[in-house]
């Protein structure tokens, strides 16, 4: 009894895989317990909202009957572990990487044994496994767990689809030979900035070093600890691992690392990363079966008006029971699917409203926004909500201008917490009060680069005209091939600000 809380619960999905069963299960229980809608999150999992707080258990429950979790998906631990989703078969690169983005999330899982105490017992509080309720130590995150939440993620030097730069561990393979033969290891991102405090601000992974596949989970748990035993407890604002990065130097860090591990660390190899896959569309899956990324704008999966992405993804699972992976760009992609099948899958998704990617313009495709309003308390004005409208806005000034095949992303939030990863792309639009946000440029689709505050407060209804005579800038004045946030990031703040007749601040 009480006041009826409602709730986000979000579930675990390492590398964003999924059975058929608990795509399903998840759309059933945001029926039976939430708003109705899922949500798939900017780190490749799930998430119900509006659980009220009678109905948590219920909900919890149903995740882990279909062999998924909650353990871990949030608080002061490793979260989902993030990997490229792309489900290409009989490559021993993607089964590598989505191997390792299990054995990573299962190495730093909490061993906790209240997690099933709280939320797996049945109505009548028996126990219905009891092997998970046998009392553990805690072998990495001892008594007081982490300072702060932890996040990994993992990309290959040609697809940095997951942002590994924006984590606090990033794991960038090194192929040779068509194998991976180990990771450089970057530490150390992160995005959340609270702007009343001048302390905090957006980081990118520093190079620690190469690790050697057989030594990955012992130099990530070995970061994790110095983070453990090193990370600012006493202000919370400062207890992400980047700000203890910074406060040793790489140099330092990567020392009590080392000392931690009982072993040097190699020179990181000399790789960067070049390039970026939203992986929609059609596929060739290398076993003569096909695979199709569907565009799920914000990761929204509701019935809304002729957009019936809810019942048009269910059809497809019920019908074809296909494997899927969802992507660190909030959409989806089903896999195994019999070449025979396009036609009758691609009408079910027009049936319903969705387009194809090739339907879909550029920016549209590589946009994504957090939830804010209404469903994040910490929200300090809209996101997901007015974002595709925005979209529409920017494709008609792009259109105008005749840069409507231009690469350029656009990552929306509604607070600087910065789940959607704003400080990073072309475009990074911070709420900072109602209506009006922060607008960031001079970072890049490829996640490789912090951007810059353009302008501050710019209302809503504003944010098109402002951009625009930095777009005809762009327009006149780029070089053979540049993208726009290389641009901006070329010509600074200064001489953008000039040319669009703001003063500089
Ligand atoms: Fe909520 Fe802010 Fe995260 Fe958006 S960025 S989901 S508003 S905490």
């Amino acid at each position: 009894k009480g006041k009826a809380y409602s709730c986000m619960i979000r579930t675990r999905v390492p590398g964003g895989k999924v059975t058929p069963e608990q795509f399903l299960a998840e759309l059933d229980l945001c029926d039976q317990y939430g708003d109705g809608t899922v949500r798939l999150t900017t780190r490749q999992a799930f998430q119900l909202h509006g659980v009220i707080k009678g109905n948590l258990r219920a909900a919890i429950k149903g995740i882990n009957d279909s062999k998924l979790t909650t353990l871990a998906a949030c608080g002061d631990v490793n979260r989902n572990v993030m990997a490229c989703p792309a489900p290409y078969k009989n490559n021993a690169i993607f089964d590598s990487m989505q191997e390792m983005s299990y054995a990573l999330a299962e190495h730093l899982r909490p061993k906790t044994t209240s997690y099933f105490d709280l939320w797996i017992t049945d109505e009548d509080g028996n126990k219905t496994n009891e092997a998970e309720f046998q009392p553990v130590e805690e072998p990495i995150y001892g008594k007081t767990y982490l300072p702060r939440k932890f996040k990994i993620g993992i990309a290959l030097p040609e697809d940095n689809c997951v942002d590994i730069f924006t984590q606090d561990i990033g794991l960038l393979a090194i192929v040779e030979d068509d194998a991976i033969i180990g990771y450089n290891f970057y530490v150390g991102g992160g995005m959340g900035v609270t702007p009343s405090n001048k302390k905090t601000y957006p980081a990118l992974g520093k190079p620690l070093g190469f690790v050697e596949n057989d030594q990955v989970l012992a130099v990530a748990e070995a970061v994790v600890k110095v983070q453990r035993d090193f990370g600012n407890r006493e202000d919370r604002k400062q207890a992400r691992m980047k700000y203890l990065v910074d406060n040793l130097g790489i140099e330092k860090f990567r020392e009590k690392v080392a000392e931690y591990l009982g072993s040097a660390i190699t020179a990181p190899r000399d790789v960067e990363v070049t390039g970026i896959d939203d992986h929609m569309g059609w596929h060739e899956q290398g076993d003569g079966k096909l695979f199709l990324g569907v565009n799920i704008e914000n990761g929204r999966i509701k019935d809304d008006g002729d957009l019936k992405i809810k019942t048009g993804l269910r059809k497809i699972l019920e019908t074809y029971r296909f494997n899927s992976r969802i992507t660190a760009k909030q959409s989806v992609i089903f896999c195994d699917i019999d070449p025979a099948d396009k036609e009758d899958i691609e009408k079910i998704l027009s049936d319903h409203g969705m387009k194809r990617a090739d339907e879909l313009s550029v920016i549209r495709r590589l946009s994504m926004a957090c939830p804010a309003l209404p469903m994040c308390g910490l929200s300090i004005t809209e996101s997901e909500r007015v974002l595709p409208d925005l979209i529409t806005e920017f494709e008609e000034e792009l259109t105008r201008l005749g840069l409507q095949d231009e690469q350029i992303s656009v990552n929306m939030t509604g607070c600087p917490n910065g789940c959607a990863r704003p400080y990073v792309p072309d475009i990074g639009l911070v709420g900072k009060a109602v209506g009006k946000y922060t607008l960031y440029l001079g970072g890049n689709s490829l996640g490789t680069r912090l951007s810059f505050i353009y302008d501050d407060l710019v209302p809503m209804g504003e944010i098109t005209s402002r951009l625009s005579p930095l777009l005809e800038y762009f327009k006149e004045a780029r070089e053979a091939g540049e993208l726009f946030g290389d641009f901006c990031h070329r010509m600074g703040k200064e001489a953008l600000q000039e040319k669009a007749g703001l003063a500089a601040k």
